[in-house]
């Protein structure tokens, strides 16, 4: 990891009108409003985003013409190995708490706050059946995610997605920008996964400089309930997008609500900590 912090920061520093910003961030081409920025280690251990980065900025030419940000973010975490120092990143968008990882949401929300386009990259514990886009559901984030040209599944997210505090994305969305949280499958690095995260961003460049997509019609699955760790257990081996029938045993005397799409399957036990979230095709309503 130490090799691929440094390239970031080697390759950042070759590019003309790249600005350093801080400890974790680059901005190219400064202007009032950032027109893209990319968010790569929110979570420590998921690592595929430094490599995607990385390989777009040995690319300048894709992004000459936006206004770009580049964050790495916990970059102490992943030294570590370890998904967060003190506490996830992922949930300090609530601004209630004091740790590292809370300096570090400081540090970057101004910078959200400027964005018009904010992809966050990530990768799940578990398998993935493919990647999939995950973000606080909107019509503009829902019709953005169309446009970007990807058959790649939409995880909708209505209301609060953890009481333990806001997400990355969310907060983007919440000061105005266009925001999706992009997973790329288990954690660790996977050529394929990284290019197709390399692709996304690609595309996302393109688009917000003049190119057009063909539209790709994505149905949203989206998320109602969830099972937090109460005693209980998850059956071994559950995958991300693995589709389940309403009653079909998943765990020790645990069944699904309802027909669903497993999301974000968690095998680190620990009593009131989400273990599994459920995605439905139908809009529950009221939801
Ligand atoms: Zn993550």
């Amino acid at each position: 990891m130490k090799e691929e912090i440094a390239q970031f920061h080697q390759l950042c520093s070759l590019i003309p009108a790249m600005t350093k910003k801080g400890e974790h961030i680059y901005i190219y081409n400064e202007k009032d409003k950032i027109d893209l920025f990319l968010c790569a280690l929110t979570h420590g251990n998921e690592t595929i985003g430094i490599y995607i980065l990385n390989c777009l900025l040995k690319n300048p030419k894709l992004f000459e013409d936006l206004s770009i940000g580049f964050a790495l973010l916990n970059t102490e975490a992943a030294l570590q190995g370890k998904r967060f120092v003190e506490r996830d990143l992922n949930r300090c968008f609530s601004f209630t708490t004091h740790t590292a990882e809370d300096q570090i949401a400081k540090e970057i929300a101004p910078w959200l706050q400027k964005s018009k386009v904010v992809l966050d990259l990530h990768q799940t514990q578990e398998d993935s059946l493919s990647p999939f886009y995950i973000f606080d559901y909107s019509e503009k984030q829902h019709a953005f995610a169309e446009s970007l040209g990807m058959k790649i599944p939409i995880i909708a997210s209505v209301g609060e997605f953890d009481p333990l505090g806001m997400p990355l994305e969310e907060y983007a969305s919440s000061q105005g920008a266009t925001a999706l949280t992009i997973e790329l499958g288990k954690r660790g690095f996977n050529q394929e996964r990284m290019e197709i995260g390399a692709q996304i961003c690609i595309n996302c460049m393109e688009l917000l400089q003049g190119e057009k997509f063909p539209r790709i019609k994505l149905e949203p699955l989206w998320m109602d309930h969830y099972y937090s760790y109460d005693g209980r257990e998850l059956m071994p081996g559950l995958k991300n997008l693995q589709f389940v029938k309403e009653g079909e045993l998943i765990g020790e005397n645990l069944t699904a609500p309802h027909d669903a799409a497993l999301i974000f399957p968690n095998y680190n036990k620990e009593e009131g900590k989400i273990m599994v979230r459920f995605a439905r095709s139908d809009k529950k309503k009221g939801a």
